[in-house]
């Protein structure tokens, strides 16, 4: 017997199943029948009224594409499954009494719209046409068909391009002086199908087809030749379709809307694509009309439901008095066929446990529906519908969780560009913190301060930031920097502060001391110029382009959602927070603790900075020492701020780790203000007061630029910076600790719970780790017996340096938590620079697939994600009771944080605004690691 090539919509998914032996799954229809005849086989077995239809299957397209002919018993069984179809009906095809149309339909595995051909109302010769016209009592809408029919065969079967036929109709449109095809006369009408047969036979030599079986022969060859047309093969290079696939071709009994009045064709949603909400019937309608008049804009559709009717009236201004007169809703002129459908949208949800996207046509009262899909919408609607369905019972929770994805809750907590904005883009780099920004450019931090001061919304262009900027970089809408990368200092900043942020965008030249950049094409922004930034994709704007926002606080349904994740995932999230007020958000998106507090950051407070840099440059201990105890309250009095926000959570703090010159001036500029005085001494004094004045700047600026440079390293990201800091300047990291346990005592003694760590980064040796912790654990004793009060504290390291990893073991033996420092990690074990390879190199890397993502941005598992793993497996052998997370930027990143998961880890650490997306990404590992 023949191989099974066609299958009924009415029985199909049985059929297949006694073929496989048990019932398919959607995917496996999917293969056979394509998308769009697995959702009519489907569709037809949740039992809503489908126009009875079958299937050939993509196979019999695979075997037509490999000999060029249909394959074996296609052909008679095709002819069999009409035989079906008109029995449904009670019509035959090609009968001139009572004919059945049909369309055949393309339809491949996975979507693919437009891109392959669809032909409709086959079956339409003379006879047929006449028949419509007896049986509909309408003779314009049988020549209407027809004139459609001709030309779409012609189009897409002959390959006689439908301009030529649309010409024609537009010349007999203005000659008979309308506008719209629904205007045109049936005299006109009948002349254009015997101009259109006329045009056909001079094309082809020969009449147009009038055999239905032809007709049908031929569009199903078109159909299946379709799928290797050149829209169709570019698509699927772009989307990665396998070639091999073919697509199915679905013959349909055609309904129609266009039989009158009490005909209608439209499109609905279950639920509101745009918000999620379902009171009632999302959607559009025309009466009287086929379904490609919906989408071709000429007429203005109606809404589906009433309530959807005078919002959208609201909306338009138009009045309800002319709205119900003019444009009522389906619900009000056909009110049962409204409830039916409304059942049928319900019943289809239930039955594919997703919002739907319906396609309807009502045949003369009788209501038809054409095709159901899941429905794209907005981020707020994926939340709001995985939360109701799985309210509704639905769906159960953990299936909510994974429906949404971590992006859309990224994207609803930060503000985003109207997609339907008109845009100018004049750049791109690298997209380092998400969300949107429009503001006036500035070219200095101090100015953007002072701008933002006055009210304006500013966007700070630097050519790569410093801790310097920070204040600049918060009084800004959003930072755009020339280099640097994910990690860079402006990237984790941004990130740390909700601050949209493009970095790396090495195709503008910034030039701060003239206020402006440029692009490549030669446009010049200056100071004061709009410009626009999104930090989503990299891309910088000129002008103003409008934003859409909202607050985590009015969300509910993310709150609910992410109650529901904190219940089953097994990964802690954390924070990353350096100051009261970021420690504050992140406990407000559901932080369960400081994972890493950079302190160095305190050390920028205006009011240490001279003890800072006294600190540093000290030539004695007791001028350090002097230094250190002015810094001592600064540092404390924000710590006692995260103690209090944090209210018995853990919290990491991280002793002192970038290099010191960070807190000096600039080498550079301390060069040339030297130059510039002794010019200035040389050249234009005027007064011995002056000149006094000026060599004891002189004299100071030589002393910190001796300073500075004898602090000079070539590669000071690998140089004294981290524990060796620490271990180098006396008293420094005791002064932190010191600072730290007395916030601590202090805290607790006000009835604060407090639970402090002490990080020890950039360990490398554990002879450091072991120098370093006996000499602060012997502080915070100190400390708790000054203030007579006990903490519990724990001491442990950051794993950042390859070495580290490698001798887990040792190194877990003097270490009570580990937390990975990935930045650094990935620094060290690719070698490539943090701040300059994303700039230099690293993003054409990804784009010419030499790697396959940026590892400063999604921890790269085999490399570093391995000696990550190594470390944990022994640390823990070592050390069993070691707590282990991470902290560097990956702990936010969804993909990295499945791996952290998989690994084992006890948590992530990630800036406040990533809290949400990491709640869930966790609890989504947990359920598919399961
Ligand atoms: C890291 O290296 O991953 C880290 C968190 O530390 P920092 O980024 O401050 O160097
Ligand atoms: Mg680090």
């Amino acid at each position: 017997m023949a191989k099974k090539w066609v299958y009924l919509a009415r029985n199909g998914k049985q059929a297949y199943g006694e073929l496989l032996g048990r019932e398919p799954s959607l995917a496996e229809m999917k293969e056979l029948f394509g998308g769009k005849g697995a959702g009519l086989v489907d569709m037809t077995a949740a039992g809503a009224p489908v126009p009875p239809s079958f299937t050939i299957t993509t196979e019999a397209c695979v075997a037509f594409m490999e000999t060029g002919d249909f394959p074996e018993g296609m052909w008679e069984q095709t002819l069999e499954a009409m035989k079906d179809i008109e029995a449904q009906t009670g019509k035959a095809f090609g009968d001139p009494e009572n004919p059945l149309l049909v369309s055949v339909r393309s339809g491949s595995r996975s979507s693919m719209p437009g891109m392959m051909d669809t032909v409709l109302n086959l079956g339409l010769n003379d006879e047929t046409r006449a028949a419509l016209e007896k049986l509909t009592g309408n003779e314009w809408f049988s020549y209407d068909a027809y004139r459609r029919f001709i030309t779409m065969f012609s189009d897409i079967v002959m390959d006689y391009d439908r301009e030529h036929f649309e010409d024609k109709l537009d010349g007999l449109k203005q000659k008979e002086g309308v506008e719209l095809d629904t205007e045109v006369s049936l005299d006109g009408l009948k002349w254009l199908v015997d101009a259109y047969k006329e045009m056909y036979r001079n094309r082809f030599g020969e009449d147009f087809p009038t055999d239905p079986y032809d007709q049908l022969r031929l569009a199903t060859i078109a159909v299946f030749r379709s799928w290797n047309g050149e829209r169709a093969i570019a698509y699927r290079e772009h989307e990665g379709i396998p070639h091999h696939w073919g697509t199915a071709a679905n013959v349909c009994t055609m309904v129609f809307g266009n039989m009158g009045n009490d005909s209608a064709t439209g499109v609905a949603f279950s639920r509101s694509p745009s918000t999620g909400e379902h009171e009632y019937l999302y959607g559009e309608f025309l009466v009287n009309a086929q379904g490609e008049d919906v989408v071709a804009g000429i007429r203005t559709p109606q809404q589906v439901s009433l309530k959807g009717a005078r919002e959208w009236a609201a909306r338009q201004g138009i009045s309800e008095d002319v709205r119900a007169k003019r444009y009522p809703s389906l619900e009000e002129i056909m009110p049962d066929t409204y409830q039916q459908f409304v059942d049928i949208a319900h019943m289809l949800e239930r039955y594919y446990k997703d919002m739907q996207d319906l396609e309807f046509t009502i045949e003369r009262g009788k209501l038809w529906m054409l095709q159901t899909r899941t429905g794209k919408r907005t981020a707020a609607a994926h939340v709001r519908i995985a939360v109701d369905l799985a309210r509704e019972g639905v769906i159960d929770k953990e299936e909510a969780l994974l429906r949404v994805e971590p992006e859309h809750v990224e994207q609803l907590l930060r503000p985003a560009f109207d997609p339907t904005a008109r845009k100018q883009r004049i750049a791109r780099g690298l997209n380092a913190s998400p969300g949107a920004a429009v503001g006036k450019a500035v070219f200095a931090a101090a100015r953007a301060t002072e701008m933002a001061t006055q009210g304006e919304n500013v966007i700070l262009v630097r050519p790569e930031t410093s801790p310097d900027d920070v204040p600049g970089m918060l009084a800004s809408k959003g930072v755009l920097t020339q280099k640097g990368g994910a990690t860079s200092h402006a990237a984790v900043v941004a990130r740390g502060n909700n601050l949209p942020c493009v970095a790396g965008c090495g195709e503008i030249s910034v030039d701060a001391n003239r206020r402006q950049f440029t692009t490549p094409d030669g446009t010049v922004v200056h100071e004061g110029d709009v410009i626009s930034i999104d930090g989503y994709t990299g891309e910088v704007f000129v002008g103003s382009v409008p934003l859409t926002e909202s607050r985590y606080e009015d969300q509910k349904d993310l709150i609910t959602l992410l109650s529901w994740a904190d219940e089953v995932r097994t990964l802690g999230v954390r924070t990353n927070a350096d100051y009261p007020k970021d420690a504050q958000r992140a406990v407000a998106f559901g932080a369960e603790g400081i994972g890493l507090c950079r302190t160095e950051h305190m050390f920028f407070d205006e009011r240490a900075r001279d003890a800072v840099v006294r600190m540093i440059i000290a030539d004695n201990d007791d001028d350090r020492q002097q230094a250190l105890d002015d810094m001592l309250p600064f540092q404390e009095q924000d710590f006692e701020g995260i103690f209090e926000a944090m209210d018995g959570k853990p919290v990491i703090m991280r002793l002192i780790d970038p290099p010191m010159h960070e807190f000096l001036p600039n080498r550079e500029e301390l060069t040339d203000d030297v130059y510039r005085l002794k010019l200035k001494i040389l050249t234009d004094v005027s007064d011995f007061d002056e000149l006094d004045r000026l060599r004891a700047e002189l004299d100071e600026k030589e002393k910190m630029l001796h300073i500075v440079e004898g602090m000079w390293e070539v590669n000071p990201m690998m140089g004294l910076r981290g524990c060796r800091a620490g271990i180098m300047y006396k008293g420094l990291t005791e002064m932190q600790t010191r600072a730290y346990f007395q916030a601590a005592c202090r805290c607790a003694k006000r009835g604060i719970s407090v639970h402090p760590e002490v990080m020890i980064p950039l360990v490398g040796v554990v002879a450091e780790l072991k120098l370093e912790r006996e000499k602060l654990e012997a502080v915070a004793k100190d400390v708790m017996a000054e203030e007579g009060i006990e903490v519990p504290a724990i001491f442990g390291t950051m794993i950042e340096v390859p070495r580290a990893a490698l001798t887990a073991g040792e190194i877990a033996e003097y270490a009570q938590f580990f937390s990975f420092g990935t930045n650094d990690l990935t620094q060290m074990a690719y070698g490539y620079s943090r701040d300059d390879a994303e700039g230099k190199f690293l993003l054409q890397y990804v784009e010419r697939g030499i790697l396959p993502e940026n590892p400063f941005q999604v921890l790269d598992e085999v490399g570093v994600g391995r000696l990550v793993k190594m470390c944990v497996e022994e640390g823990r052998a070592a050390n069993p009771g070691l707590e282990v997370g991470i902290c560097g930027e990956h702990g936010g990143d969804p993909k990295s944080i499945d791996f952290c998961h998989r690994v084992g880890l006890d948590y992530v650490s990630c800036s406040p605004y990533r809290v949400p997306i990491a709640r869930l990404a966790a609890a989504q590992s947990a359920i598919v690691n399961r």
